[in-house]
């Protein structure tokens, strides 16, 4: 499988990546959005993220936190981290995305959506939607 996995091969061939960690690496996207685009992922093979162990999720958390200041200090950018739906997904092995970033993630969301996002919803709705995600997060 990690044979052909194509965010394998580059770990392999390490010619664009960034930053290896003991279970993490940082890799330069292949489609830059903008200078600064990069991938955060294992080394190992996974196709989700509860598939990792506990030492690669938490040093996931811990090179981005990292690759976001290094992101700071070459664009004077704060990064915005995004994680697509295996849907998706180009590529089956996990990853997340930091691209420096003008603006948060929300006010990125409301663009590409269509979104108004300075509105603030009202409580009920709010409850609803809770509800909602509590149930078929209890029964899953
Ligand atoms: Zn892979």
């Amino acid at each position: 499988m990690g044979q052909e996995c194509a965010l394998c091969n580059e770990l392999k061939n390490m010619s664009h990546v960034a930053y290896v960690g003991e279970h993490v690496f940082v890799l330069v996207n292949l489609r830059l959005l903008k200078p600064g685009h990069v991938l955060v992922l294992p080394k190992a093979h996974r196709e989700s993220f509860d598939a990792l162990t506990k030492d690669e999720a938490k040093e996931m958390f811990e090179v981005t936190e990292k690759c976001s200041r290094a992101l700071k200090k070459v664009y004077d950018k704060h990064a915005i981290a995004i994680i697509n739906p295996p849907a998706r997904r180009s590529q089956r092995h996990v990853h997340m995305h930091l691209v420096p970033a003008d603006k948060g993630a929300r006010d990125y969301i409301a663009a590409i959506e269509n979104l108004p996002h300075n509105v603030e919803s009202p409580p009920e709705i709010r409850e609803i939607v809770r509800e909602e995600i509590a149930r078929a997060m209890e029964e899953d």
